[in-house]
């Protein structure tokens, strides 16, 4: 079965084509028009260029390089974007290099890792894209639990290292994400309620703030900025490299997808609302309404057990009996294999996405999606239902830069599209599916925001830490030179 579960925007007045400077094709030797923090119009001196290019042990793209249109592709193919300079970085060098040219040029910065920014930010128009994705090294050190990793890191490459010694970090859903990128904003996936977010599992982190300097967070070390890197998102500065617990789990697991047909939706949904509210800590549960070919629409469990694998049949026997299955992919399932099961779902493309937590999967909020999706059919579309709760509900709200501990679920409105005109209508079925759950919502995940919001929304991703985020912004990043995130403006 085919199927889109996940995420995406493409709001015509932040594309590339409506930028002047795109137009200008860059070569080696020659100045650069480029765009400043504040939006100004700069020019890039050649002779600046080389000097940086001297400076980095990695590539300096322009555009027209080889190369180039490559680095600046992200998964969310609704932001086609041309910085003036990619610094393709080889190490924390080149960061700190990077870094100090942004900063003395006074130059619009973008920070790129596994490329799966959902709003675009981890690439820009006219500005410098630090690109992180060749910096790859994974190690793990069995005994004493802990892996370090460089932050081009993607999960999956995570996975296979920490497995091969039957370990785990607790980290996302889709393999080819970056571990960087999820771990600062949070990061929730199948071991997360057993284990806590990824972020919970961040125990040191090495990173270059904005005035060029090389800093470690850990308990002992800055525990300030280590607690605003736990969910902070990419707010203090460019991490290098990050430090995590890890877990024991694998090889096998139990779980896969639980398929019902949309009609049965009202009452499986309902059952699911029921089932979920008393789920044990070992199970994950990622709920889709998506469109499937054979069956136009379906209700789609995907569904991990990291307990006992004797007790995983009890444990998803009422989740059986909701109604009647047209797929039950269940069963003993390799944990790799697990983690790698949402690619194919979630291929690059045009995706434009809004989400927000509730503390509850009520009859109200399932209702109010079926009503919107037989009212507004639209076959590019999904609804998502994250799981949370469990360990990550165990920590309490300012033990982390991370807020919403209370919450159950993220339910997340996704809709993609394939060429340009499908934008629009896509953009506002989104929204329009949206309001009808805004009053429900408690608060929004720092990884899928970032399109177009109000300021009153983005002090939302962080709750009542807001103001201790805002001192240690202007502590770290006074210029905010760091903004092209889910910006935390200096106090
Ligand atoms: C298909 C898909 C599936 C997803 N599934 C999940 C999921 O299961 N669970 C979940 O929690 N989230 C999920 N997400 C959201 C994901 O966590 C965020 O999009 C995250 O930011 C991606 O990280 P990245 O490094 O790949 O992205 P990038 O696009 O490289 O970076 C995104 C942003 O992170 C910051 N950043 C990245 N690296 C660094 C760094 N080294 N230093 C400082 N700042 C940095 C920057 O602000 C940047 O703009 C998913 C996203 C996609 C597209």
């Amino acid at each position: 079965m085919k199927r889109r579960t996940f995420f995406g925007s493409g709001l015509a007045a932040l594309t590339a084509a409506s930028l002047p400077y795109t137009r200008l094709f860059a070569a080696a030797g020659t100045d650069v028009p480029a765009i400043g923090l504040d939006g100004r119009q700069l020019t890039l001196k050649a002779n600046d260029i080389e000097d940086l290019r001297a400076h980095l042990r990695g590539p300096l793209l322009l555009a027209g390089t080889e190369g180039y249109d490559g680095a600046r592709t992200i998964w969310n193919r609704a932001f086609d974007r041309k910085p003036a300079l990619i610094a393709r970085c080889a190490g924390a060098a080149d960061v700190t290099a990077a870094v100090n040219f942004a900063r003395a040029q006074g130059l619009l910065t973008a920070v790129r890792g596994g490329g799966h920014s959902l709003s675009g930010q981890s690439v820009c128009d006219g500005g410098l894209l630090i690109d992180l994705s060749l910096m790859g090294a994974i190690r793990i050190d069995p005994l004493a639990k802990r892996a370090r990793i460089e932050p081009g890191v993607r999960l999956a490459q995570f996975d296979r290292e920490a497995q091969a010694f039957g370990l785990a970090a607790p980290l996302g859903t889709v393999s080819d994400t970056g571990a960087a990128g999820l771990t600062l904003g949070g990061g929730f996936g199948r071991l997360c309620r057993k284990h806590g977010l990824a972020c919970d599992n961040l125990v040191s982190a090495d990173l270059v703030t904005a005035d060029g300097r090389f800093v470690k967070a850990s308990a002992q070390e800055n525990p300030d900025l280590l607690w605003a890197l736990r969910g902070g998102g990419g707010n203090f500065g460019v991490v290098t490299s990050l430090e995590y617990r890890l877990h024991p789990a694998g090889p096998m697991m139990y779980g896969g997808p639980l398929v019902y047909p949309f009609a049965q939706a009202r009452d499986v949904l309902r059952g699911f609302a029921d089932f979920i509210a008393t789920a044990p800590d070992e199970l994950f549960l990622f709920a889709f309404l998506a469109p499937a070919p054979e069956h136009q629409r379906v209700v789609m469990f995907d569904i991990s057990y990291c307990g006992p694998l004797a007790a995983a049949e009890r444990v998803v026997a009422p989740l059986r009996k909701l109604g009647k299955p047209v797929k039950d992919g269940l069963g003993p399932t390799p944990y790799v294999e697990l983690q790698r099961s949402g690619d194919a779902g979630n291929p690059p493309g045009r995706y434009y996405i809004k989400g927000g937590y509730v503390r509850q999967i009520t009859p109200g909020l399932t209702d109010s999606l079926v009503d919107y999706l037989e009212s507004s059919p639209a076959d590019n579309t999904v609804f998502g239902f994250a799981q949370f709760g469990g360990a990550i509900s165990r920590v309490k709200p300012d033990a982390t830069a991370y807020w919403h501990r209370e919450a159950s679920h993220e339910v997340i409105a996704i809709g993609f599209w394939g060429d340009a005109a499908g934008a629009e209508p896509t953009t506002q079925w989104v929204r329009g599916a949206f309001k009808k759950i805004e009053p429900l919502i408690d608060g929004y995940y720092v990884n899928h925001g970032g399109y177009d919001e109000s300021e009153r929304r983005i002090r939302a991703n962080y709750g009542d830490n807001y103001p201790r985020l805002a001192q240690l912004k202007k502590r770290y990043d006074p210029g905010n030179q760091f903004r092209l995130n889910a910006n935390i403006k200096p106090a």
